[in-house]
């Protein structure tokens, strides 16, 4: 038996459970991309052009909520908007793919190459993004919580150095890694503070220290002070996302006061939700790759059930969905939670 609050709107829901505080029911949140293919026909804002447009990028990513029913808005779809303000080279691709660097051209190699441009949150790839939360705070702002993101060090490491180059140094050479990290962060933080600034409720901070690539002790070596930090300074709740199996990990992200971290369906929500315990929220956890793009609406609400089972704080897809996922298995997540809530939770 739990005790609900009375009736709250999306934006109130979603940050009172990122605040681990009581809800009436369990928020839908995407803290990454949930634009398809059919979302940009249906409002007529395709890729590239919803990237690099703002009023396509809000267009398209209030579908979230006014298509698909969740109780967050997230406009940010890629992960380059900052590293093509920072100089990477992107291919921008089209309706159906989103937007890379181009890895076999990178932009740094030592610690002094480092800098963040005078233009980072001015320049028109990152403009965009601001330009978008601020019409979507205008739109929808009072009623359903605005999710905006900016990238971490680790990830801004493998777009200017390469994933190569940037995982030879850390292995070879912690220190000058170290002093890297420590100067990419800045820009985490002010393209954060500018997103914060133009109305999001909450930032999505990737930071691709995934399972396949890197260890848990790793994270702990080079990323949980980073963390800790960057909860401090980004003065909103913030989503930390690494994908792939992180419970090697997650002891140490419990500890960064962080608001919550969205995790992988290679972890359980059991074994997640016994390690984190209430020292931060969880946010996930349902398959793209099986289930969301190949399987049926069945066995999404099987997922579903099985994070809420657990205790799940915020329940939405893993990572940002495939394109091509049918609009019909995603409205399948907020029917099953409230079905859940139905049948099981009075
Ligand atoms: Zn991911």
């Amino acid at each position: 038996m739990s005790e609900h609050p009375p009736s709250m709107n999306s934006r109130e829901r979603v940050l009172a459970a990122l605040n681990r505080q009581p809800v009436d029911r369990t928020p839908l949140c995407n803290p990454t991309s949930v634009a398809t293919v059919e979302l940009m026909d249906l409002v007529d804002a395709p890729f590239p052009d919803a990237n690099r447009k703002p009023e396509l990028m809000a267009r398209l990513a209030a579908t979230g909520y006014t298509e698909l029913g969740f109780d967050t808005i997230m406009p940010v779809f890629s992960i380059i908007q900052e590293s093509a303000a920072l100089g990477c080279k992107i291919q921008w691709e089209q309706k159906d793919n989103w937007p890379t660097v181009r890895m076999n051209e990178p932009i740094w190699t030592s610690p002094d190459d480092i800098n963040v441009p005078a233009d980072l949150c001015t320049h028109p790839d990152t403009r965009c993004v601001t330009d978008a939360i601020k019409i979507l705070r205008k739109e929808y702002g009072d009623e359903v919580a605005v999710i905006g993101k900016t990238m971490g060090p680790w990830s801004l490491g493998y777009h200017c150095f390469g994933v190569e180059p940037f995982l030879l140094m850390s292995l070879d050479d912690p220190g000058k890694t170290k002093l890297c990290l420590d100067r990419m962060k800045e820009i985490t933080v002010e393209y954060g503070l500018a997103q914060i600034e133009a109305g999001a409720d909450a930032l999505t901070l990737p930071d691709h220290a995934t399972g396949d690539l890197v260890s848990g002790e790793y994270y702990e070596r080079y990323l949980r002070d980073l963390h800790i930090e960057m909860a401090e300074r980004l003065p909103v709740p913030i989503i930390l996302h690494i994908c792939g199996r992180t419970v090697d990990r997650m002891e140490y992200i419990a500890q960064t006061g962080m608001a919550a971290f969205h995790f992988d369906s290679k972890n359980t929500p059991m074994e997640s939700m016994e390690i984190v315990k209430e020292r931060i929220a969880l946010v996930g956890n349902i398959n793209n790759p099986e289930t969301l793009f190949s399987k049926g609406p069945e066995v999404v609400r099987e997922e579903v059930y099985r994070n809420l089972d657990a205790g799940v704080q915020l329940v939405g897809p893993e990572c940002a969905i495939p394109l091509q996922t049918s609009i019909e298995n995603l409205k399948e997540i907020p029917r099953a939670v409230r079905d859940w809530h139905a049948a099981y939770d009075r």
